[in-house]
């Protein structure tokens, strides 16, 4: 079969969308996929678990829309590098709240307010300027379906719940934070009911997107797929143009 030299295509970046249920891989497989191809990295569920963080500190009642629509204006949400870590930290009005964000508490509240149609109607907007120049891993629930719908490579991901449980448990564990398996599995069902049937942009697997089951992956697997789809995509770009 005959490639074209790389030198020849105008390999042109795309959007990869990667969407799923909680705690299946999502945001460490789109991290390292990002690295690998030198693309930007959006974890978008950062941004809803930050704004949850702000109506909690300013008693927001999540039920009026008005106190919704202003509070939306007074918030600034912004990733910043660290250096040490290599990881992108989540900035809360210029604080970072990116070990807070990931507690329990937020947890517990992220998808109630993640159902609010202000809060997504603002967060999508965003999300969407934020991809503007393609080259972006972005990770979350309705980024196949309602951020980027013409995404060149989607991705939904799914995994066993008791397994998903578990990671998250060694996640939480290995930022200090001890939580029983049970509550998280609670937490898991909680927020995997409110994320599928809630009104605004539910998660459904788009039509259009790669099925990975990662209950069996480890996660350089995952990667290892999703960067050679990624390849092929970008190649048949390439070629078709
Ligand atoms: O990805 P993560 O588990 O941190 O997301 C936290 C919550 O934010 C999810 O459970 C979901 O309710 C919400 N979310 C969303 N849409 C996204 C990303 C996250 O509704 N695009």
């Amino acid at each position: 079969m005959f490639y074209p030299e790389e030198e020849d295509m105008a390999v042109q970046k795309i959007i990869i969308a990667i969407d799923g249920y909680s705690s299946c891989g999502k945001s460490t497989t789109a991290k390292h996929v990002a690295a690998n191809l030198g693309y930007g990295y959006i974890d978008t569920g950062a941004m809803y678990r930050a704004v949850t963080l702000y109506f909690l500190e300013h008693s927001i009642t999540f039920t009026n829309p008005k106190e919704v629509e202003k509070a939306l204006q007074n918030i600034v949400i912004s990733f910043h590098h660290n250096s040490k870590t290599n990881e992108n930290e989540t900035f809360l009005n210029g604080v970072n709240v990116e070990k807070e964000i990931r507690k329990m508490y937020i947890s517990d509240q992220v998808s109630e307010v993640s159902a609010i149609a202000e809060v997504r109607h603002d967060m999508v907007a965003q999300q969407q300027k934020m991809g503007k120049r393609k080259g972006i891993v972005m990770d979350g629930r309705d980024i196949g379906t309602r951020v980027f719908p013409e995404a060149e490579l989607k991705i939904f991901m799914t995994a066993d719940l008791n397994l998903r449980a578990y990671r998250r448990q060694q996640e939480l564990l290995a930022k200090k934070q001890m939580v029983n398996l049970e509550e998280i599995i609670n937490n898991l069902l909680h927020r995997d009911h409110i994320d599928t049937t809630r009104k605004e942009s539910p998660l459904v697997q788009a039509e259009d997107s790669f099925l990975i089951d990662t209950s069996y992956m480890t996660v350089d697997e995952q990667v290892e797929m999703v960067v050679n789809l990624a390849q092929t995509r970008m190649l048949s770009n390439a070629v078709l143009d």
